[in-house]
């Protein structure tokens, strides 16, 4: 009989995986089930160049539908599970249908972390999805005020994409710095300072508390044209500080979409707990991308990520489980960010640093690197506009190279002398 694998989920780990289950052999079906109405696209470029009006869903898409097809891989759009039956082997579709699987993988990512304030007003938006930078889209006009609330990555790109286009742009975080739970207090000093530097407002220690709305403004509801509904216009913070607001973008955090294993008994704990070869305690159902927590051999730790290298390669290890071959995930995390002119690119994790060593300046220009350092050991490197020494971070991580502080601060040290030695 020929088997069936489902894959829940149609983004960056789906992609990679369902082509890769045909790279390692799998001859049944293979069926992907997403929520959203298109097959898979790249979802960093919704904040940079979608936004930007730069690109469009065409350009966006992981792999042309041509390549599906000639791997007889099948899609079920805008179709949710709402549950899975590990003993019958069966998931459940919103329709209520039932569908068989012999091998399954969860690749449902992560959503957005959403605010007690704010719902229903128009405006008011979050960004995960083509849906969100449509709607965005719609309320961006030339000198129009953007409040952004959060200041991570997704609130920064954001607010530079906006300030690109025209808006009025004002970033309130919550916390002392922008970038406070990733990055060195260094880094978010050379971000809060290029922002200034094009014109963006930054808010720091700046709590939320309520979204209002303007008691004149209504929009016509996009299903519903005859529903009008309030506008959003003014942030409004604890300490009573007050934003105008013609559109506000929240980007404070994402949740894992953890519900599915956890209704099916799989472990979950900050993500659907895995072990290196992407498998779950249930021998027919894997997982793979934003929504594992998964350990790490080369950090010593196991860790949720948030990132396309991670779904990538994870994908990859999860295929080959799947086929019955063992493919150990372990990779080096790795991550960037475009803002403006400026790319970041971030090699290893930061988690528990004690040092940082800059290369560089990051008081002026547009260039330097960050190192991070625990006990005398290099953990990590955010590298602006450094791409050679991106490169060279992420060897002399993954080879576990000794470096000193002074070695990766000394600008004229030949970092590479060091991969030779
Ligand atoms: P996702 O891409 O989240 O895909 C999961 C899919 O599963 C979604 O389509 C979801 O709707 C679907 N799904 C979930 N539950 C169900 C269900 N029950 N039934 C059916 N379908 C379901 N990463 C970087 O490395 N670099 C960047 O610069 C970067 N920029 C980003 C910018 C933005 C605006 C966003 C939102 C993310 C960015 N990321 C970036 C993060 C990166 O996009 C994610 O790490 C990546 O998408 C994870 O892939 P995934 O396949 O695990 O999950």
């Amino acid at each position: 009989m020929t088997q069936t694998c489902i894959v829940v989920g149609a983004g960056h780990a789906a992609a990679q995986l369902a082509p890769s289950l045909r790279q390692e052999g799998w001859e049944g079906n293979i069926l992907i089930i997403s929520d959203e109405p298109y097959i898979p696209y790249h979802r960093p470029p919704l904040s940079k160049a979608l936004l930007a009006g730069e690109k469009n869903l065409s350009e966006i898409l992981i792999r042309p539908e041509a390549i599906y097809e000639k791997h007889n891989i099948h899609f079920r759009l805008s179709t949710r599970v709402e549950s899975i039956q590990p003993t019958e082997k069966t998931i459940r579709l919103h329709d209520g249908e039932q569908l068989a699987y012999d091998k399954l993988a969860l690749c449902t990512g992560s959503r957005v972390r959403k605010m007690p304030i704010g719902a229903g007003l128009a405006g008011v938006h979050y960004l995960r999805n083509i849906q969100d930078v449509e709607a965005i889209k719609a309320d961006i006009h030339p000198h129009a005020r953007a409040v952004i609330i959060g200041g991570g990555y997704i609130g920064l790109e954001t607010a530079a994409v906006l300030k690109k286009l025209g808006l009025q742009v004002t970033v309130v975080e919550m916390m002392d710095r922008v970038l406070q739970r990733v990055a060195a207090s260094e880094v978010s000093e050379f971000y809060t300072r290029v922002h200034a530097e094009e014109g963006v407002r930054i808010e720091t220690g700046k709590v939320v508390g309520a979204i209002e709305a303007d008691p004149q403004a209504q929009t016509a509801h996009e299903l519903t044209p005859r529903v009008l509904t309030p506008r959003v216009q003014q942030v409004l913070c604890t300490d009573n500080t007050r934003y105008d607001a013609d559109l506000v973008i929240i980007g404070v955090g994402v949740v894992p979409n953890t519900e599915l294993a956890e209704t099916a008994g799989l472990a979950v704990d900050n993500g659907i707990v895995v072990d290196e070869l992407a498998r779950t305690e249930d021998p027919h159902i894997v997982a793979a991308g934003d929504c594992t927590n998964h350990p790490n051999k080369l950090l010593g730790y196991r860790l949720r990520l948030e990132s396309v290298p991670n779904a990538t390669d994870q994908a990859k290890t999860a295929a080959a489980s799947i086929c019955g071959k063992q493919k150990p995930y372990c990779s080096l995390p790795w991550f960037w960010s475009d803002q403006y002119d400026m790319k970041l690119q971030i090699a290893g994790f930061n988690q528990g640093y004690d040092k940082v060593v800059l290369r560089g300046d990051n008081q002026t220009g547009r260039g330097f690197v960050a190192w991070y350092l625990r006990a005398g050991i290099l953990l990590a490197a955010d590298c602006v506009n450094r791409p050679k020494e991106f490169m060279l971070a992420k060897q002399l991580l993954s080879k576990n190279l000794p470096v000193t502080p002074e070695q990766l601060a000394d600008e004229s040290f030949e970092l590479k002398s060091l991969l030779r030695s």
